[in-house]
Protein backbone atom coordinates (compact mmCIF):
# COMPACT_ATOMS: atom_id res chain seq x y z
CA UNK A 1 0.00 0.00 0.00
CA UNK A 2 1.07 3.56 -0.98
CA UNK A 3 2.18 5.93 2.12
CA UNK A 4 0.71 9.31 2.30
CA UNK A 5 4.07 10.76 3.89
CA UNK A 6 4.15 14.67 3.70
CA UNK A 7 6.27 16.15 1.69
CA UNK A 8 6.40 19.42 3.78
CA UNK A 9 7.33 20.20 7.51
CA UNK A 10 6.50 23.12 9.70
CA UNK A 11 9.91 24.69 10.82
CA UNK A 12 10.99 24.54 14.55
CA UNK A 13 9.51 27.53 15.86
CA UNK A 14 12.61 29.15 18.11
CA UNK A 15 12.02 31.77 21.05
CA UNK A 16 13.99 32.62 23.77
CA UNK A 17 13.27 31.30 27.63
CA UNK A 18 11.09 32.74 29.36
CA UNK A 19 11.25 35.04 32.28
CA UNK A 20 11.17 33.13 35.48
CA UNK A 21 8.01 34.61 36.10
CA UNK A 22 6.63 32.66 33.21
CA UNK A 23 6.46 29.53 35.63
CA UNK A 24 4.44 31.02 38.35
CA UNK A 25 1.97 32.45 36.22
CA UNK A 26 1.38 29.18 34.61
CA UNK A 27 1.42 27.04 37.38
CA UNK A 28 -1.08 29.62 39.00
CA UNK A 29 -3.24 29.71 36.36
CA UNK A 30 -3.41 25.73 36.30
CA UNK A 31 -4.72 25.93 39.43
CA UNK A 32 -7.13 27.80 38.80
CA UNK A 33 -8.48 26.15 35.94
CA UNK A 34 -8.46 22.79 37.93
CA UNK A 35 -5.85 21.53 35.15
CA UNK A 36 -2.71 19.27 34.90
CA UNK A 37 0.14 20.01 32.94
CA UNK A 38 1.15 16.70 30.85
CA UNK A 39 4.36 17.29 28.60
CA UNK A 40 5.57 14.63 26.50
CA UNK A 41 9.61 13.97 27.04
CA UNK A 42 9.93 15.21 23.07
CA UNK A 43 8.66 18.95 24.47
CA UNK A 44 11.57 22.01 25.45
CA UNK A 45 13.21 21.25 28.60
CA UNK A 46 11.89 24.59 30.06
CA UNK A 47 7.87 23.16 29.02
CA UNK A 48 8.95 19.59 31.00
CA UNK A 49 10.30 21.44 33.91
CA UNK A 50 6.75 23.23 34.21
CA UNK A 51 4.87 20.10 33.69
CA UNK A 52 3.16 18.40 36.45
CA UNK A 53 3.97 15.43 34.70
CA UNK A 54 6.95 14.60 32.09
CA UNK A 55 6.45 11.01 30.01
CA UNK A 56 6.30 9.04 26.77
CA UNK A 57 3.11 8.14 25.14
CA UNK A 58 2.09 5.27 27.53
CA UNK A 59 2.61 6.80 30.68
CA UNK A 60 0.65 9.95 29.97
CA UNK A 61 -2.00 8.29 28.51
CA UNK A 62 -2.38 6.33 31.53
CA UNK A 63 -2.16 9.70 33.63
CA UNK A 64 -4.64 11.32 31.33
CA UNK A 65 -7.10 8.57 32.44
CA UNK A 66 -6.09 8.80 36.09
CA UNK A 67 -5.79 12.28 36.81
CA UNK A 68 -9.38 14.19 39.13
CA UNK A 69 -8.66 17.79 36.89
CA UNK A 70 -11.14 18.97 34.97
CA UNK A 71 -8.90 19.80 32.86
CA UNK A 72 -5.59 18.13 30.75
CA UNK A 73 -3.16 20.80 29.32
CA UNK A 74 -1.20 18.08 26.94
CA UNK A 75 1.56 19.85 26.23
CA UNK A 76 2.87 17.33 23.32
CA UNK A 77 1.35 16.72 19.58
CA UNK A 78 -2.30 16.30 18.23
CA UNK A 79 -2.63 12.30 18.71
CA UNK A 80 -1.98 12.52 22.29
CA UNK A 81 -4.46 15.02 23.21
CA UNK A 82 -6.49 12.91 20.85
CA UNK A 83 -6.02 9.74 22.87
CA UNK A 84 -6.60 11.53 26.29
CA UNK A 85 -9.70 13.24 25.37
CA UNK A 86 -11.01 9.44 23.71
CA UNK A 87 -10.04 7.92 27.33
CA UNK A 88 -11.71 11.21 29.37
CA UNK A 89 -14.40 12.24 27.55
CA UNK A 90 -15.69 14.09 30.18
CA UNK A 91 -12.78 16.33 31.15
CA UNK A 92 -11.43 19.29 28.97
CA UNK A 93 -7.86 18.45 26.71
CA UNK A 94 -6.52 21.33 25.47
CA UNK A 95 -3.17 21.47 23.50
CA UNK A 96 -1.40 24.50 23.46
CA UNK A 97 -1.37 24.51 19.45
CA UNK A 98 -4.06 22.29 17.59
CA UNK A 99 -1.66 22.19 14.43
CA UNK A 100 1.07 20.26 16.14
CA UNK A 101 0.48 17.38 14.10
CA UNK A 102 3.00 13.85 13.63
CA UNK A 103 4.58 12.90 10.09
CA UNK A 104 4.28 9.65 10.98
CA UNK A 105 0.11 9.46 12.15
CA UNK A 106 -0.25 11.36 8.80
CA UNK A 107 1.48 8.28 7.00
CA UNK A 108 -2.12 6.65 7.27
CA UNK A 109 -5.82 7.53 7.11
CA UNK A 110 -8.95 5.58 7.91
CA UNK A 111 -9.95 5.04 4.80
CA UNK A 112 -5.99 3.34 3.66
CA UNK A 113 -6.52 1.16 6.89
CA UNK A 114 -9.95 -0.09 5.88
CA UNK A 115 -8.71 -1.17 2.30
CA UNK A 116 -6.21 -2.34 3.74
CA UNK A 117 -8.13 -4.84 6.55
CA UNK A 118 -10.08 -5.78 3.22
CA UNK A 119 -6.72 -7.44 1.95
CA UNK A 120 -6.35 -9.45 4.76
CA UNK A 121 -9.59 -10.62 6.14
CA UNK A 122 -9.35 -11.94 9.90
CA UNK A 123 -6.05 -10.32 10.69
CA UNK A 124 -5.37 -8.10 14.35
CA UNK A 125 -5.00 -4.90 13.54
CA UNK A 126 -2.45 -3.50 16.09
CA UNK A 127 -1.71 0.72 15.86
CA UNK A 128 0.98 2.09 17.07
CA UNK A 129 -0.21 5.04 19.03
CA UNK A 130 1.17 7.65 16.67
CA UNK A 131 -1.98 7.24 15.10
CA UNK A 132 -5.57 9.63 14.66
CA UNK A 133 -8.55 9.36 16.45
CA UNK A 134 -10.26 7.63 13.17
CA UNK A 135 -7.49 4.89 12.91
CA UNK A 136 -7.57 3.97 16.20
CA UNK A 137 -11.45 3.19 15.87
CA UNK A 138 -10.52 0.82 12.56
CA UNK A 139 -8.24 -0.47 15.22
CA UNK A 140 -8.09 -4.12 17.39
CA UNK A 141 -5.17 -2.96 19.85
CA UNK A 142 -3.06 -0.11 20.34
CA UNK A 143 0.29 0.22 21.31
CA UNK A 144 3.46 2.35 22.04
CA UNK A 145 6.75 1.78 21.44
CA UNK A 146 6.87 0.84 25.46
CA UNK A 147 4.39 -2.60 24.98
CA UNK A 148 4.36 -3.25 22.00
CA UNK A 149 6.01 -6.46 21.71
CA UNK A 150 3.81 -7.78 24.28
CA UNK A 151 0.67 -6.38 22.47
CA UNK A 152 2.11 -8.38 19.47
CA UNK A 153 2.65 -11.85 21.59
CA UNK A 154 -0.41 -11.25 23.03
CA UNK A 155 -2.75 -12.65 19.43
CA UNK A 156 -2.86 -15.80 19.28
CA UNK A 157 -0.23 -17.90 16.76
CA UNK A 158 -1.79 -18.22 13.13
CA UNK A 159 -3.75 -14.92 13.83
CA UNK A 160 -2.09 -12.49 11.11
CA UNK A 161 -1.15 -8.89 12.41
CA UNK A 162 -1.53 -5.50 10.22
CA UNK A 163 1.02 -3.65 12.22
CA UNK A 164 0.87 0.46 11.70
CA UNK A 165 2.69 2.80 10.41
CA UNK A 166 5.35 2.08 11.41
CA UNK A 167 8.12 -0.16 9.72
CA UNK A 168 10.71 0.08 11.94
CA UNK A 169 9.23 -0.48 15.06
CA UNK A 170 7.22 -2.95 13.05
CA UNK A 171 10.24 -4.81 11.94
CA UNK A 172 11.70 -4.59 15.58
CA UNK A 173 8.81 -6.25 17.14
CA UNK A 174 8.50 -9.12 14.43
CA UNK A 175 12.29 -9.76 15.22
CA UNK A 176 10.95 -10.18 19.11
CA UNK A 177 8.40 -11.65 18.77
CA UNK A 178 9.15 -14.32 15.90
CA UNK A 179 6.98 -13.40 13.27
CA UNK A 180 7.60 -13.57 9.68
CA UNK A 181 6.86 -10.14 8.10
CA UNK A 182 4.66 -10.80 4.88
CA UNK A 183 3.50 -13.91 6.84
CA UNK A 184 2.48 -13.45 10.33
CA UNK A 185 2.82 -9.92 10.18
CA UNK A 186 2.57 -7.29 7.90
CA UNK A 187 3.96 -3.81 8.15
CA UNK A 188 2.28 -0.52 7.12
CA UNK A 189 5.11 1.38 4.75
CA UNK A 190 5.23 4.32 7.53
CA UNK A 191 7.91 6.57 9.01
CA UNK A 192 8.84 9.30 11.46
CA UNK A 193 10.78 11.67 9.23
CA UNK A 194 12.65 12.59 12.49
CA UNK A 195 13.83 9.17 13.34
CA UNK A 196 13.85 8.07 9.64
CA UNK A 197 17.30 10.91 9.56
CA UNK A 198 18.57 8.94 12.37
CA UNK A 199 20.26 6.56 10.01
CA UNK A 200 23.06 4.06 9.81
CA UNK A 201 25.76 6.30 8.78
CA UNK A 202 25.14 8.64 11.44
CA UNK A 203 24.94 6.17 14.32
CA UNK A 204 28.40 4.58 12.67
CA UNK A 205 30.02 7.71 12.59
CA UNK A 206 28.60 8.29 16.09
CA UNK A 207 30.12 4.67 17.64
CA UNK A 208 33.21 5.69 16.00
CA UNK A 209 33.78 8.88 17.50
CA UNK A 210 33.17 7.46 21.14
CA UNK A 211 33.80 4.13 20.76
CA UNK A 212 33.82 3.68 24.60
CA UNK A 213 30.10 4.78 24.47
CA UNK A 214 27.23 2.43 25.50
CA UNK A 215 24.37 3.00 22.85
CA UNK A 216 20.67 3.40 23.20
CA UNK A 217 18.68 3.52 20.17
CA UNK A 218 14.53 4.12 19.75
CA UNK A 219 12.96 1.61 17.69
CA UNK A 220 11.47 3.96 14.87
CA UNK A 221 14.90 4.28 14.20
CA UNK A 222 16.22 4.05 10.80
CA UNK A 223 19.74 3.07 12.05
CA UNK A 224 18.22 0.16 14.76
CA UNK A 225 18.81 -2.51 12.46
CA UNK A 226 22.62 -0.85 11.64
CA UNK A 227 22.89 -1.30 15.68
CA UNK A 228 22.65 -4.30 15.79
CA UNK A 229 24.40 -4.86 12.86
CA UNK A 230 27.39 -3.37 14.80
CA UNK A 231 26.60 -5.57 17.97
CA UNK A 232 27.10 -8.41 15.51
CA UNK A 233 30.19 -7.52 13.72
CA UNK A 234 31.86 -7.04 17.17
CA UNK A 235 32.35 -3.12 16.47
CA UNK A 236 30.55 -2.67 19.80
CA UNK A 237 29.91 -5.14 22.44
CA UNK A 238 26.22 -6.57 22.31
CA UNK A 239 25.94 -6.02 25.71
CA UNK A 240 26.33 -1.90 25.67
CA UNK A 241 23.60 -1.88 22.36
CA UNK A 242 20.07 -1.66 23.80
CA UNK A 243 16.87 -1.04 21.17
CA UNK A 244 14.61 0.79 23.76
CA UNK A 245 11.57 2.71 24.09
CA UNK A 246 11.85 6.52 25.58
CA UNK A 247 10.43 4.71 28.69
CA UNK A 248 12.87 2.40 28.43
CA UNK A 249 15.82 4.45 27.76
CA UNK A 250 15.28 6.14 31.21
CA UNK A 251 15.03 3.24 32.94
CA UNK A 252 18.34 2.24 31.38
CA UNK A 253 19.85 5.48 32.27
CA UNK A 254 19.28 5.24 35.84
CA UNK A 255 21.21 1.71 36.02
CA UNK A 256 23.50 3.19 33.65
CA UNK A 257 27.37 3.10 35.30
CA UNK A 258 29.30 4.25 32.13
CA UNK A 259 30.92 7.70 31.42
CA UNK A 260 28.89 8.52 28.31
CA UNK A 261 25.67 7.29 26.68
CA UNK A 262 24.94 7.75 23.10
CA UNK A 263 21.12 8.36 22.23
CA UNK A 264 19.34 7.57 19.41
CA UNK A 265 16.22 9.51 19.35
CA UNK A 266 14.86 12.84 19.11
CA UNK A 267 17.08 15.34 21.03
CA UNK A 268 14.17 16.23 23.75
CA UNK A 269 14.64 12.95 25.42
CA UNK A 270 18.33 14.38 26.75
CA UNK A 271 16.47 16.86 29.30
CA UNK A 272 15.05 13.72 30.92
CA UNK A 273 18.25 11.06 30.86
CA UNK A 274 20.01 13.84 32.46
CA UNK A 275 17.81 14.52 35.25
CA UNK A 276 17.94 10.85 35.57
CA UNK A 277 21.40 10.19 35.68
CA UNK A 278 24.39 13.49 36.20
CA UNK A 279 27.18 11.51 36.61
CA UNK A 280 26.99 9.83 33.01
CA UNK A 281 27.21 11.99 29.78
CA UNK A 282 24.71 11.33 26.99
CA UNK A 283 24.88 12.67 23.64
CA UNK A 284 23.01 12.33 21.00
CA UNK A 285 23.79 10.38 17.93
CA UNK A 286 22.35 13.01 15.84
CA UNK A 287 22.11 16.84 17.42
CA UNK A 288 19.80 17.64 14.84
CA UNK A 289 16.51 14.99 15.37
CA UNK A 290 14.36 18.09 16.48
CA UNK A 291 11.02 17.43 16.33
CA UNK A 292 9.49 20.39 14.84
CA UNK A 293 5.71 19.30 15.76
CA UNK A 294 6.83 19.07 19.43
CA UNK A 295 8.40 22.20 19.13
CA UNK A 296 5.50 24.13 17.61
CA UNK A 297 4.64 23.84 21.85
CA UNK A 298 6.25 27.25 22.85
CA UNK A 299 6.79 29.19 26.03
CA UNK A 300 4.64 31.64 25.00
CA UNK A 301 1.61 29.08 23.72
CA UNK A 302 1.37 26.79 26.61
CA UNK A 303 0.61 30.56 28.86
CA UNK A 304 -1.83 31.42 25.93
CA UNK A 305 -3.68 28.23 26.53
CA UNK A 306 -3.69 28.45 30.01
CA UNK A 307 -5.16 32.34 30.02
CA UNK A 308 -7.66 31.78 26.91
CA UNK A 309 -8.66 28.14 27.46
CA UNK A 310 -7.33 27.18 23.64
CA UNK A 311 -6.80 24.95 21.86
CA UNK A 312 -9.78 22.64 22.78
CA UNK A 313 -9.08 19.02 21.64
CA UNK A 314 -12.47 18.05 20.30
CA UNK A 315 -13.39 13.91 18.97
CA UNK A 316 -16.51 13.08 17.97
CA UNK A 317 -18.09 11.09 20.47
CA UNK A 318 -18.76 8.08 17.90
CA UNK A 319 -14.96 7.67 16.72
CA UNK A 320 -13.82 7.94 20.34
CA UNK A 321 -16.15 5.27 21.51
CA UNK A 322 -14.83 2.61 19.03
CA UNK A 323 -11.56 3.88 19.75
CA UNK A 324 -11.80 3.54 23.49
CA UNK A 325 -11.21 -0.19 23.26
CA UNK A 326 -8.18 -0.18 21.32
CA UNK A 327 -6.31 2.34 23.29
CA UNK A 328 -7.87 0.87 26.81
CA UNK A 329 -6.57 -2.58 25.96
CA UNK A 330 -3.34 -0.83 25.39
CA UNK A 331 -3.41 0.81 28.56
CA UNK A 332 -3.85 -2.68 30.84
CA UNK A 333 -1.52 -4.90 28.38
CA UNK A 334 2.01 -4.31 28.86
CA UNK A 335 5.15 -3.26 30.74
CA UNK A 336 3.76 -0.43 33.35
CA UNK A 337 5.71 2.73 32.31
CA UNK A 338 2.58 4.62 33.88
CA UNK A 339 2.85 7.32 36.91
CA UNK A 340 5.37 5.26 38.37
CA UNK A 341 7.77 5.57 36.30
CA UNK A 342 6.73 9.28 34.70
CA UNK A 343 8.66 11.91 36.17
CA UNK A 344 6.91 14.36 37.74
CA UNK A 345 7.59 18.18 37.48
CA UNK A 346 10.08 19.13 40.49
CA UNK A 347 7.64 22.20 41.11
CA UNK A 348 4.33 21.11 42.15
S1 LIG B 1 9.19 12.71 16.61
FE1 LIG B 1 8.23 11.79 14.78
S2 LIG B 1 6.73 10.33 15.63
FE2 LIG B 1 7.26 11.77 17.28
S3 LIG B 1 5.73 13.42 17.13
FE3 LIG B 1 7.53 14.07 15.93
S4 LIG B 1 7.04 13.43 13.82
FE4 LIG B 1 5.66 12.28 15.18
Amino acid sequence: MATTRPTSFPVWIHEDDPAPEWADEVRALARQRDAVILAHNYQLPVVQDVADHVGDSLALARIAAQVPNAEIVFCGVHFMAETAKILSPDKRVLIPDAAAGCSLAATISADQLRAWKAEHPGAVVVAYVNTTAEVKAESDLCCTSSNAVDVVASVPDGTAVLFLPDRHLGAHVARLTGRVVGRDIHLWDGQCHVHEDIGGEVLEQAVADHPEADVLVHPECACATSALALAASGTIGADRVRIVSTGGMLDEARRATVDRVLVATEVGMLHQLRRANAGVRFDPVDPWAVCPYMKMITPSRVLTALREGRDEVQVDPAVAARARGAVERMIALGSPTGPKTATTGGAR
